[in-house]
């Protein structure tokens, strides 16, 4: 079943809906493939991201609207934050590594 789906919902364009973390998370994601630091395979990549991303606390904001206590520009380029990003993709590399799906 797919909510988004749901006769209730279908007028509402949920992809607005953005997880804050997702561009910190895949921008280290994307520095490990290009250094050659983390298998490329979309099993590992996928799983490296996913894990990463849980391992964070929740974060949200609507695509073009801002949100009241953080705009997504000084989320996105706080240097706390991006540490955490960063921390959070090692670790799950880490996992990823010792059981690849691929
Ligand atoms: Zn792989």
């Amino acid at each position: 079943m797919d909510p988004v789906n749901l006769p209730a919902l279908t007028r509402y364009d949920f992809s607005r809906v953005r997880n804050m973390w997702e561009p910190l998370v895949l921008e280290v994601v994307a520095g490990l493939i290009q250094r050659w630091e983390m298998c490329d395979c979309q099993d590992c990549v996928l799983d490296v991201t996913a894990l990463a991303l849980s391992s964070l606390p929740a974060k949200y904001w609507v695509l073009d609207k801002y949100d009241v206590l953080t705009t997504p520009d000084s989320f996105l380029t706080d240097a706390n934050n991006k540490r955490l990003a960063e921390e959070s993709v090692l670790r799950a590399l880490r996992l990823v590594e010792k059981n690849p799906h691929h």
